[in-house]
């Protein structure tokens, strides 16, 4: 690759500060280290997947898939590659690992943390478990392997809803997010159904940061703008959104949608997206970086693949990954098959 088509491919992008605006020299500096990954991708047999929310330069750079953490996952599944670089943060790399056992996971990440996934923890689940022995216990993708090991169905941003009210219980715990949570809530009583939702306190700190002011402050200025948010910011944000929907969900809305202006109210990675890939379209107001996310660096991914560091190898100990795979199994049998009377096969 030359600097002169990378800088093609990210000289469009305006958010997300100072880490994510490109110069052409700035190109010149990044690409010898863009065609050196590419190169060991290809001795080593890697495949990298990337999340949206990573630098532009990972996603338009060397990555090979790019999405959500469970796209990506599903991506790689019957992947022939040796190895599997995730971009993004730790929870990710596992579920990964979860559904691809047999192949080596890494993450590059110096802070692979996730304040949503880090706000829970195996025991606290164990012993939400004995305070309501009645409740069916739902979490959300955004949780480490142990806590998935602990549930009995995994769901995502986009079938939490539809999983719910397909599932056989009323009493539901859902886990870890107090938003989606709440919002699960409202969903319910909006459908008239008769589940009863507690939920845990976690949060993300990103989505966590949009509030219905900034919402009502971009429709006076922006009364054409559409206001997509993620279902993992608050209740008020929500109810004043045009739409809402996980980040794949998100990026398929804009790019159907008539509409010229959006704010895209989740991590600046996918507003980087939507300037890269649709120039045509507008983005309005501003957006939140996500400090894990962005701890991935162009050259941690040349150090992972070159040698990674242990704490960069995601390893899954086989009993949790087995009660793991059973709560993202659980997900495709509700999911699909509760509906179709046909359980599709994982990822399908
Ligand atoms: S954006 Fe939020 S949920 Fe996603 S990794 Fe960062 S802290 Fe976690």
């Amino acid at each position: 690759m030359t600097a002169q088509e990378l800088y093609i491919k990210l000289k469009n992008i305006r958010v997300g500060g100072q880490v994510c605006q490109y110069s052409l020299k700035k190109c010149e500096e990044l690409v010898p280290v863009v065609n050196e990954i590419l190169r060991l991708k290809k001795e080593k047999n890697a495949v990298i997947l990337a999340h949206s929310y990573v630098t532009p330069e990972i996603v338009y750079g060397v990555a090979d898939f790019v999405g959500d953490s469970y796209k990506l996952s599903c991506d790689v599944l019957n992947t022939s590659a040796d190895v599997i670089v995730f971009v993004a943060v730790r929870f990710m790399g596992e579920t990964a690992k979860i559904l691809n056992p047999g192949k080596q996971v890494i993450v590059p990440a110096r802070d692979p943390g996730c304040t949503l996934a880090d706000s829970i923890t195996a025991e606290d689940v164990r012993r939400l478990r004995q305070q309501f022995p009645d409740h069916a216990f739902i979490c959300y993708v955004n949780t480490s392997v142990d806590v998935k090991a602990e549930c009995d169905v995994c769901v995502t941003s986009a079938n939490v809803y539809a999983i719910v009210e397909r599932l056989p219980n009323d009493k539901i715990y859902f886990l870890p997010d107090k938003f989606m949570g709440l919002n699960l809530v409202n969903e319910m009583k909006r459908r008239k159904s008769s589940k009863q939702v507690r939920f845990w306190s976690g949060s993300c700190y990103v989505h966590e940061e949009y509030t219905e002011e900034q919402v009502f402050k971009i429709r006076l200025e922006y009364p054409d703008a559409k206001i997509v948010s993620h279902p993992e910011c608050n209740a008020q944000v929500v109810a004043n959104s045009d739409f809402v929907g996980g980040t794949e969900q998100m990026l398929d809305y804009m790019r159907k949608s008539p509409a010229k202006q959006f704010l895209m109210l989740t991590e600046c990675g996918l507003s980087s997206r939507l300037q890269a890939e649709f120039p045509d379209k507008d983005l309005v107001g501003s957006c939140t970086l996500c400090k894990y996310m962005k701890s991935n660096l162009l050259e941690d991914v040349l150090q992972a693949l070159k040698a990674p560091r242990q704490g960069q190898i995601v390893t899954i100990e086989e009993p949790a990954r087995l009660k793991a795979l059973k709560s993202l199994q659980a997900m495709f049998q509700y999911a699909q098959g509760a509906k179709t009377g046909v359980v599709q096969p994982l990822c399908e």
